[in-house]
């Protein structure tokens, strides 16, 4: 599979699966764009390697996806693009009554407005190319709940209905919008919440992580971020070109029970 020439942006792509995702992309010998709203010499450093270690072009722009205007910008300041994934995302866990009004419209810019701005940027670019592919990481959440992730869930509902909205205006030119919907995957936004759940459940890492986190998780095993690189490089290859406004579940099982 080659994606020599084509240029890949992924938001949200410092750490955890956007990383995972450009590193899969760029094997695949696509340039990639990394993104995320820091600009640190860590941030750029990790284009370079990405760049040295698949002999591609990489850079790192920077990006804050909770503001329309800066999203927006990303898709020109990269020159468009021909694969977009709107990866960029965070969580807040909190009882409905209880939740941040700060929290809960970050979780829905960050998450789902971000995905609508770079798409209405990134589609003019797509067609001028002749080819796109945009990849929506939605979750698990976007097809099932939990209780107290009330903003993640909406967002994420959000975004696997947009996906579908684009694949139907995108439907007879040579573009494709999909979803995928993780289970979980040991990312640093996972373990962030480790701690939390220790506490409440009074348990040990492990028992969080087996009775807790991958109790949904029928497979009781962690996906990985090359896993999901894997499925969005498959996107875009020539087999994926009939798959559109559709969500692949990548989640050991979660969505079948
Ligand atoms: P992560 O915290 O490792 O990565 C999130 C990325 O988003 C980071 O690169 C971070 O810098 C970036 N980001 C956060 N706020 C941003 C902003 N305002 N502007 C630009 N970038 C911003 O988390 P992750 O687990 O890799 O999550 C990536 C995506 O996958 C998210 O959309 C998340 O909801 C989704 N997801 C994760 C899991 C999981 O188990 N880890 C499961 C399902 C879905």
């Amino acid at each position: 599979m080659t994606l020599n020439g084509k240029t890949a942006i992924i938001t949200g792509s410092n750490s955890g699966i956007g990383l995972g995702i450009a590193r899969e992309l760029a094997r695949a010998g696509a340039n990639v764009v990394l993104n995320s709203f820091t600009d640190s010499d860590e941030d750029h450093a990790l284009a370079a390697e990405v760049a040295r270690e698949f002999g591609v072009e990489a850079r790192y722009v920077k990006a804050d996806m909770s503001r329309g205007a800066e999203c927006r910008a990303l898709i020109e300041q990269a020159g468009g693009c021909d694969i977009l994934v709107n990866n960029a995302g965070i969580q807040h866990v909190a009882p409905i009554d209880e939740f941040p009004v700060d929290k809960w419209d970050a979780i829905i810019a960050i998450n789902m407005n971000s995905a609508f701005h770079t798409t209405a940027a990134a589609l003019p670019h797509m067609r001028k190319r002749g080819w796109g592919r945009v990849v929506n990481i939605a979750s698990a959440h976007g097809l099932t709940a939990s209780p107290f992730k009330a903003a993640y869930v909406a967002a994420k509902h959000g975004v696997v209905g947009m996906s579908k909205t684009v694949a139907l205006e995108t439907a007879q030119e040579p573009i494709t919008c999909n979803a995928i919907c993780p289970g979980y995957v040991l990312t640093p936004l996972v373990e962030a919440q480790i701690p939390a759940t220790m506490e409440k459940y009074g348990m040990g890492r492990d028992e969080v992580i087996k009775k807790v986190m991958l109790e949904r998780q029928p497979s009781r095993e962690f996906a990985t971020v090359g896993q999901l690189g894997g499925t969005v490089v498959f996107l875009c290859s020539e087999a994926a070109t009939q798959i559109t406004g559709t969500t692949i579940s990548v989640d050991g099982g979660w969505t079948a029970m």
